[in-house]
């Protein structure tokens, strides 16, 4: 890496397959893309390991894999089918008619959805773990804005209509090119339509049914995560409940 005099960078890395992620406590990272991972026990899976990272070691392991997804799926020029060449660093990849390509992503929702009654809405896909429950969640459709998302998916996964959406955070879920757009919502309704092509279950939890859960005292309910947005969100629901107001309560 290079500076000039102005500020501006010029990104090296050894070969194309080295993918530049920045400074972290005054040294360059980099990541390489290999085509297949050796059967050693040094190699783990980013999602077990992010409990054990600090979030910025998180961050780097997350921009490493969106820029290898971004390498790997971007091989070929879809306009014009030449293969695409990378630019130093894995943030651009060019083809030789000059269409230019850049990491994309795709924006998601996430939300957590509570009722006048101090219980949030939890539900769990047929896919996940026995006993893993979490909040809802849905991608940005084409034409919407993340708080029809909102609207929309809970309507369709569990019958119920909400308040506008409040924006709590972010956070990039490179599994493998998402933007996860956190967001609290009142309900209007509480009674659960669910619709089980798109979800197994979903209920209502209490504040100190959570807390048990959270604390790994009720083996029946497992919680997401504390590294993710789901599990975020709902912790700051479990020690924030001004943040959830109930007019009607
Ligand atoms: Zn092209």
């Amino acid at each position: 890496m290079q500076c000039s005099p102005d500020g501006a960078i010029a990104w090296h890395a050894p070969d194309q397959a080295t993918l530049a992620l920045g400074v972290w406590q005054g040294r360059w990272r980099y990541a390489s893309v290999v085509s297949d991972v050796p059967d050693q026990p040094d190699w783990r899976s980013v999602r077990r390991c992010a409990t054990q990272w600090s979030p910025a070691e998180a961050d780097l392991a997350g921009m490493a894999m969106a820029l290898a997804h971004f390498a790997h799926s971007h091989r070929f020029c879809p306009r014009c089918g030449s293969a695409l060449q990378a630019l130093p660093g894995g943030r651009q990849r060019n083809c030789p008619e000059g269409h230019q390509f850049f990491p994309r992503l795709d924006p998601a929702v996430i939300m957590a959805v509570y009722d006048d009654h101090g219980r949030l809405l939890l539900g769990r896909q047929s896919t996940w773990p026995e006993g893993m429950m979490s909040v809802l969640a849905g991608f940005v459709d084409a034409g919407e804005t993340p708080e029809d998302a909102v609207r929309r998916e809970v309507m369709e996964e569990v019958g119920i209509d909400v308040d506008t959406p409040h924006y709590i955070g972010a956070q990039p879920w490179p599994f493998p090119q998402s933007l996860m757009l956190g967001y609290a919502v009142r309900a209007r309704n509480t009674v659960l339509t669910i619709d089980h092509a798109e979800i197994e279950h979903a209920d209502w939890f209490d504040r100190e049914t959570l807390q048990r859960a959270a604390s790994a005292q009720d083996c029946a309910l497992h919680l997401s995560n504390p590294a993710s947005i789901s599990r975020r969100l709902i912790d700051y629901w479990r020690y924030h409940p001004e943040a959830f107001p109930c007019p009607s309560a």
